[in-house]
């Protein structure tokens, strides 16, 4: 049995708000510092992106594609829509080809083409009956990020239950990718959820190592090929996801409540002295209960601009919640930060994309592991030796004990230094 860290879920140059460098030596060359094996094409039924991948790619084995020039990566075709509710799914699908008949089947709902919406074409019909138009086309379709306040399943004002979108498809959904806001003991609140497998993607709009793999799925199978991804995600003969790895959820940028229209995200803090600040309202922490209840009802305002404060994943979750059981059953999630953030916060350096912070996790990837491995199993002497610093805070990381300011309202969290 082969373990191989996946992530099935990043966008392509023509999806709105993406880097130009979404090209397959950058992907490629960022999935292999990062330690992914499998990774998603991304926007497979842009027919643009098709073309570019149909001259660069080779067919490996069935459903799966190398790079020509680098043959160290299996690509998957993936792509995400979005339904006429504005929620989104995200499809794997078992050959390009299957994206391009897809496509044209989809087209003929709408009256635009697919290609003016750019890589993620807006569908005009109903999860249902994307489940079933994906199913006929053999691929596997599930909710995308489905806690997030925007575009998602189960953000506020929409439903409270996978039936709400797929109707009697619901229980044909093959996964529910978490987002990175969310992780899996969140998740599991809501029972229903425990049917399901959960996948955990980076939805990379760049290539940078801060993003693509930031999310990732241990994944074991027999062979790279397309059905024994099916069989994995299934959870079916003896494949499986064995382990999904994520962004701590205080780090994503949807974690907390926020004012939807000055974007300060809301904390809960015991003996509040000062209603607000640059960045943050405060609530008393005694009242978080009453205040989750208000924010979902639509019934809090920001005390600065009199914006209506929004629910963040982590409120949104609670507010659904339906249990307060373990789910056993389900695999393990790691929490982590990624190596650029976690250089980036031990050199006092703003942002993760500068000379030095690449400089060092260059060094780190090429002479100790790759980034999953350094994250998450690497002894912690061996990293030491490289770098004492980025060790000890791994160390703190995989025990559970680093401190995060914690992200909202579409800014980042922020990982604090002791
Ligand atoms: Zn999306
Ligand atoms: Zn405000």
């Amino acid at each position: 049995m082969l373990s191989l860290y996946a992530d099935f879920h990043i966008h392509s140059p023509y999806s709105r708000a993406t880097s130009k460098a979404m090209l397959l030596p950058n992907l490629v060359e960022s999935s292999k510092s990062a330690g992914l094996k499998i990774l998603g094409t991304g926007d497979i039924l842009d027919s643009r992106w098709r073309e570019y991948l149909k001259n660069h790619l080779v067919e490996e084995d069935e459903g799966i594609y190398t790079y020509k020039k680098d043959d160290s990566l299996f690509f998957v075709p993936t792509g995400e829509v979005e339904d006429n509710e504005g929620i989104h799914h995200l499809l794997l699908l078992p050959s390009i080809s299957s994206g391009e008949d897809l496509a044209s089947e989809l087209e003929k709902s709408m009256e635009k083409t697919i290609k003016q919406y750019g890589g993620r074409p807006i569908i005009p019909l109903k999860g249902s009956e994307l489940v079933e138009i994906v199913h006929r086309y053999n691929g596997l379709i599930g909710p995308a990020h489905a806690f997030t306040p925007f575009k998602s399943i189960f953000r506020s004002n929409r439903y409270r239950k996978l039936s709400g979108s797929y109707l009697n498809q619901s229980i044909k959904i093959d996964f529910v990718e978490l987002g990175l806001s969310a992780d899996s003991n969140m998740a599991d609140r809501i029972k229903e959820l425990w049917n399901y497998t959960f996948l955990t993607n980076s939805d990379s709009h760049s290539p940078h190592p801060s993003k693509i793999g930031r999310e990732c799925n241990l994944i074991s199978l027999n062979t790279i090929t397309f059905d024994e991804i099916r069989f994995a995600i299934k959870n079916i003969k003896g494949r499986k996801i064995e382990k999904n790895i994520g962004l701590d959820p205080r780090l994503g940028k949807y974690y907390s409540s926020f004012c939807f229209k000055c974007r300060r995200t809301v904390k809960f803090v015991e003996n509040v002295n000062a209603l607000y600040d640059e960045k943050n309202i405060y609530f008393e922490k005694a009242d978080e209960h009453v205040i989750i209840k208000s924010v979902i009802e639509k019934n809090v305002r920001c005390p600065v601009c009199r914006g209506l404060v929004k629910s963040g994943v982590n409120n949104r979750i609670k507010s659904l919640a339906t249990t307060k059981e373990r789910n056993k059953q389900r695999v393990e999630y790691i929490n982590i930060v990624p190596l650029v953030e976690i250089i980036a916060t031990i050199l006092g350096i703003k942002g993760t994309n500068t000379k030095t912070v690449l400089k060092e996790y260059n060094n780190l990837t090429s002479n100790v592991d790759n980034e999953i491995k350094i994250l998450t199993t690497t002894p912690i002497e061996t990293i030491k030796k490289e770098n004492k610093v980025v060790g000890e805070i791994i160390d703190k990381m995989r025990t559970n004990q680093l401190e995060i300011n914690e992200g909202g309202g579409g800014i980042y969290g922020k990982l604090l230094l002791p």
